[in-house]
């Protein structure tokens, strides 16, 4: 009796020590399994003497199904402890605010051109595009650089296999292509990717030209003026100074570079503008004829002029940035600022 009144307190304590369910199944295989303690006393019964075999019988059997009823009570609360658990842990709270996903936005420079665009457009632009891969014919010759001509030593040129095509290193060809297939008057901008063997803060070796050309009868150098100046301050939204510096081209005479006042310093002078309070910010000139000639059209009655510049450029001014490359590197936090 007195080895039974400790086996039921034994059987008490692991069944109250289980911490889930396989350690219940446990405590039953070791108790009252087949080889289990409790089943082997009630096995024990039978050395025992005939007056006492019945008395102990019974404390036996009424303790073991206590003790069962206990291992049962145990496993329900278990696993109802368990399924709440599981419902706490997959529980939506629907009052938390949604996950996000983030919003794309176009690249700055795809903002720029589309801006520049749209400018142009309200003047009564066309927009013309052409290959990026181009012949030496229309990257050079149709704008009258001639083979061993020095300026082709000016643009760093990227040639393909066999050294026939080029990728073109200006807008500029799409001007003789247009010129090529269209009568005058034409009044047209041509946006694309150039490409230079180059690489530094301020220049990448792929980047972002606008080409603008018009021709017609009497079209003045005042003309290209005007047209520039209106854009540039547009463009930069500000009434700024414009200065034209003579300038050479082989495809325009005369030619002039375009400085604009310094956004940044507004004239005064900063590291932007390296001191001087004015920017470097496109080429420009009356077509030569000798290039309206090459693409068919009569000089002697048509003039026209043509301009150009970098959107990269113009989009680094505009936003206040200083380093090319970060427009290339595909930095989220970086572009996200121009969402
Ligand atoms: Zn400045």
């Amino acid at each position: 009796m007195q080895a039974l009144d400790e086996l039921i307190g034994h059987v008490e304590a692991a069944i109250a020590a289980a911490g889930d369910e396989r350690d219940l199944e446990q405590v039953r295989v070791a108790y009252f399994g087949k080889k289990g303690e409790v089943t082997a006393l009630l096995k024990g019964l039978g050395q025992l003497p005939d007056d006492q075999r019945r008395a102990a019988g019974q404390a036996i059997n009424q303790a073991r199904d206590r003790l069962q009823t206990q291992l049962e009570a145990r496993r329900l609360a278990l696993s109802a402890a368990q399924l709440d658990s599981r419902i706490a842990a997959e529980t939506i709270d629907v009052t938390l605010p949604g996950r996000r996903s983030g919003q794309g936005g176009l690249h700055p420079h795809t903002q720029t051109m589309q801006r520049i665009e749209t400018i142009f457009r309200n003047a009564g632009y066309g927009v013309a595009t052409g290959p990026e891969v181009e012949t030496e014919y229309y990257n050079f010759e149709a704008l009258n650089i001639p083979a061993h001509h020095p300026a082709r030593a000016m643009h760093d040129t990227f040639y393909l296999e066999g050294g026939e095509r080029l990728l073109r290193t200006h807008t500029s060809p799409v001007q003789a292509r247009v010129m090529e297939n269209s009568e005058p008057p034409i009044r047209i901008i041509c946006p694309g990717k150039v490409y230079r063997v180059d690489s530094d803060m301020t220049h990448t070796p792929m980047f972002h030209q606008v080409e603008g050309l018009v021709v017609d009868r009497d079209i003045s150098f005042s003309d290209l003026k005007g047209t520039v100046i209106d854009f540039l301050r547009v463009f930069f939204e500000a009434e700024l100074a414009v200065r034209f510096r003579p300038s050479y081209f082989p495809f325009t005479e005369p030619s002039a570079e375009v400085d604009v006042e310094c956004v940044h310093c507004r004239g005064e002078g900063c590291r932007v503008c390296s001191q001087s309070g004015w920017l470097e910010v496109m080429g420009c000139g009356m077509v030569h004829p000798r290039v309206l000639e090459m693409s068919g059209i009569d000089a002697e009655t048509y003039t026209g002029f043509a301009f150009g510049f970098g959107v990269d450029r113009l989009s680094m001014l505009y936003y206040s940035v200083d380093d090319l490359r970060l427009f290339y590197e595909n930095d989220l936090r970086f572009l996200a600022q121009f969402r």
